[in-house]
């Protein structure tokens, strides 16, 4: 890695005529040999290679290698200026950077085309070279190593798409027997169990399939939540900015949200001209509305994140861990795009998120008994055939931590089933270890000092129902007699002509 940069210091007199030619020559002297090297092995560091002073400006040219890079450099030389310069009533007002110019090696083929604070981009030989546009502010919040760590993700994900074996086969149940082929939405559909809502991928789910996703939670309740000792919260289902910028969501949740804006007054007088507009026209002035409201942050997509401030910057006493909490208590949202399938993939969805913290033994050994429920519950009660697979998670392969999911103790195991009437798999929930990243993410500390850990299972209640009728069906006399018993009689409250 090579960094080459050119700033000016502006200071509070004419350096010209306080200090002589060779007294500036000795301090860059000191400075290349002493203050530009500390802290980097031997040969190695930053260097002045060009020092010009033109009256109340010092102009400087640093080039350096990754153990001092060039603009932790200028800020060292800015305060060692500021003494000397100290010695002769004269200040340092600030500084100019004039370029700023990063090299490092890079992977063929690979292109990068726009990085924030980055005015050109060249692909050369192996190589990549930045043209950084930044000031003395943006210096001081270090964003060039953001911008260098950024790139260090961005290839690792870039790596990451190219392997396949993020997939890897843990369990998989006996064959079973189906008694449906056809694409279960459909039925539902043409027996008027659930109806398309108006919104993109939402859905209206009549009396009969809410009394089976009822059932479902009642399943999930006796026998996983309650013998493990869960209990029941309800989490927020508006998620702000701040709460994604703890979870990690706000590195790259931005295609799949669903935002939320408020007005950026509840004035009436603001909004006469939109509401004057929709009543002589009857049509939704947008562009009106988009200049007069505030993006605030989504709607709930992972549904945990926003619980995490119920115990943001606290302190727990060991004693009270495991803590095993769920959450069932409103719809997910995400942008699913053409992706949109029936009930199989939608915009809006119900599930309901099992969240354990404690100690990371506890915590991935906590996940081993949860997987054992859940087998239970789909041997006993659904009879699906399904399977269990290793994938990393969203978050390791967005931060570029894939690599750390190979140890498996960190990671997602997806649950999916077959769909007899398409031959594909569908993932009808998820048991992930989370290691420290909420804990750390929103300043959870254990008393004994000890690591926190976490996890999460989100049990999608439509993809629950989507596997297992597409495997048994909509006849309930086909249904296991376990699970038949625990729906009860449907009922029939709606007849159409
Ligand atoms: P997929 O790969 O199918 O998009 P995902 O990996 O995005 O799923 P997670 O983020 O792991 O899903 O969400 C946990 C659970 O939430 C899923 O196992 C599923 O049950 C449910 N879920 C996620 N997205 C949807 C959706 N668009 N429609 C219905 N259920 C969903
Ligand atoms: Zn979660
Ligand atoms: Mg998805």
């Amino acid at each position: 890695m090579e960094f080459l940069l050119k700033a000016d210091l502006k200071c509070s007199g004419r350096v010209s005529e306080a200090v002589s030619a060779s007294e500036i020559e000795e301090l860059v002297k000191h400075c290349n040999i002493e203050l530009l090297k500390k802290g980097a092995p031997p040969g190695c560091g930053a260097e002045i290679v060009g020092c010009k002073v033109a009256g109340e400006k010092i102009g400087l040219n640093i080039v350096s290698d990754r153990f001092i890079r060039a603009h932790d450099a200028l800020l060292r030389l800015k305060n060692e200026f500021a003494k000397f310069l100290g010695q002769h009533r004269i200040g340092i007002r600030g500084m100019e950077i004039e370029d700023y110019e990063i090299a490092m090696e890079w992977e063929e083929g690979l292109e990068i085309k726009k990085l924030p604070f980055v005015r050109e981009i060249k692909h050369e030989e192996g190589r990549i070279k930045l043209f950084l546009d930044v000031d003395e502010f943006s210096l001081e919040k270090r964003i060039p190593d953001r911008i260098i760590r950024l790139l260090a993700d961005k290839r690792e994900a870039a790596r990451w798409k190219g392997k396949k074996e993020h997939w890897e086969l843990l369990f998989e149940s006996n064959k079973k027997r189906f008694f449906f082929d056809k694409d279960p939405t459909e039925e539902l559909i043409k027996r008027d169990w659930i109806k398309h809502a108006a919104g993109r991928g939402q859905w209206i789910y009549g009396p009969q399939l809410t009394k089976i996703f009822r059932a479902f939670e009642r399943v999930l309740f006796d026998n996983l939540l309650k013998p493990l000792g869960y209990e029941e919260m309800i989490f927020p289902k508006f998620v702000p900015w701040a709460v994604w910028k703890r979870s990690g969501h706000a590195k790259g949740i931005y295609p799949e949200a669903y935002y939320v804006c408020t007005p950026k007054t509840r004035d009436p007088e603001f909004w006469e001209e939109v509401m004057d507009y929709y009543k002589v026209t009857n049509e939704i002035p947008l562009n009106m509305i988009k200049e007069r409201i505030e993006p605030v942050g989504g709607m709930c997509y992972a549904q945990c994140p926003p619980f995490w401030v119920f115990l943001q910057g606290k302190i727990i006493p060991d004693e009270t861990l495991p803590i095993k909490i769920f959450d069932r208590s409103g719809t997910s949202h995400r942008y699913e795009s053409g992706g949109l399938h029936g009930i199989e993939r939608l915009d809006e969805f119900h599930r309901v998120e099992i969240v354990w913290i404690g100690k990371k033994e506890h915590v991935i050994e906590h996940a081993k008994q949860l997987r054992e429920k859940y087998r239970r519950i789909f041997e006993e009660f659904l009879d699906i055939e399904w399977r269990e697979a290793w994938v990393t998670p969203w978050f390791m392969a967005q931060e570029g931590k894939a690599g750390m999911a190979e140890l498996k103790e960190i990671g997602t195991i997806d649950y999916e089933a077959i769909l007899p009437y398409s031959g594909k798999w569908l993932e009808f929930q998820n048991v992930s270890v989370n290691g420290d990243k909420y804990p750390k993410g929103f300043s959870v500390k254990l008393q004994s000092g000890e690591d926190l850990w976490s996890g999460c299972s989100g049990v999608g209640l439509e993809r629950w129902a989507a596997a297992f009728l597409a495997q048994k069906g909509l006849e309930q006399d086909k249904w296991p007699a376990k699970f038949r018993s625990a729906v009860g009689e449907l009922p029939e409250v709606f007849r159409f002509l």
